[in-house]
């Protein structure tokens, strides 16, 4: 049983999926152990392909060197959506994880797009984001950059074919807005999908992939298995967004792409549906999403 003694232990594997899948959103860039490491423990439970996803400049280059070196990884770039306006505007309330930066003000985050673009032409690279909107971490004063740069990676997805992978902390109607103003890519993941089941069948009404993370999990989110219960089949993923979000009863350990089987169970188990199933129905999506 977990322990509170023993919260920097890695949780046990997970007994092994049967059909394998791919865990859509993942960070290794931030996880411990290397690369091999964690695409070792993933292969061993069923988890064979991995979306390594960068949130700056400097993941977003790691991402693409590393999914170009491994032909079970494929890259997603861009700008977090709190990242953006710290690149802009320093970050004088602390809103970021990081801290403070120097700011940069408009030129400063276009010049950064310009590689986030050139980056999203490469073959391995299957996803441009996450990108999106994040009122919980960043405040009124930062919104703008976060809109411009928001709008600036929709635009680089369409134009080099890639998937949008969307960042949607407490702005649904704003990210939904957005992506209707601009018109949204042909493939467009909602990444630790946070809605209820309401915005589900708005998703699935546009087309969009909801990639479901550890949080299914847990007690307080119901929202969530509602909204796993009306997603249509052919729109779920699944990821571990990890190091974050590490689902139950494993909660407060290190997250990473092997604990995939968990929140698999879980969303099996809400939709009533055979796990096998499931997971032939993610591998598939996952692919059409990313198209690999
Ligand atoms: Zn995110
Ligand atoms: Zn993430």
């Amino acid at each position: 049983m977990p322990s509170k003694n023993n919260a920097a232990e890695a949780p046990p594997p997970p007994e092994p999926l049967r059909i394998p899948v791919a865990d859509s959103h993942t960070h290794l860039d931030m996880q411990s152990g290397t690369v091999e490491e964690a695409l070792a423990a993933a292969a061993a439970v069923g988890v064979t392909t991995l979306v390594q996803v960068g949130c700056d400049l400097k993941g977003s280059r790691w991402a693409a060197a590393t999914a170009a070196a491994h032909a079970d990884i494929h890259a997603a770039v861009a700008l977090h959506p709190n990242e953006a306006p710290r690149v802009v505007l320093g970050d004088p309330d602390g809103w970021s994880r990081q801290g403070a930066r120097t700011p940069g003000g408009e030129a400063a985050l276009d010049e950064q797009l310009a590689e986030i673009d050139a980056l999203a032409a490469l073959e391995q690279v299957k996803g441009v984001g996450e990108t999106g909107l994040d009122y919980f971490r960043t405040g009124d004063e930062g919104r703008a950059a976060q809109e411009r740069s928001f709008r600036a990676h929709i635009e680089i997805a369409k134009r080099h074919g890639k998937a949008l992978v969307i960042h949607d902390r407490d702005a649904h109607e704003d990210v939904l807005r957005v992506l209707k103003e601009e018109g949204a890519p042909e493939r467009t993941v909602f990444h630790c999908y946070s809605g209820d089941a309401e915005m589900a069948e708005i998703c699935a009404r546009e087309g969009y992939y909801m990639s479901f993370a550890g949080n299914v999990t847990f007690k307080n989110a119901q929202n969530l298995r509602d909204a796993v219960a009306v997603a249509p089949a052919e729109l779920l993923l699944v990821e571990t967004d990890a190091p974050f979000l590490t689902p139950a009863p494993w909660r407060g350990r290190p997250n990473a792409p092997y604990l995939i089987p968990v929140t698999v169970r879980a969303m099996a188990e809400v939709r009533g549906m055979p796990e096998d199933a499931l997971c032939e129905a993610i591998a598939a999506n996952t692919a059409r999403a990313f198209g690999y």
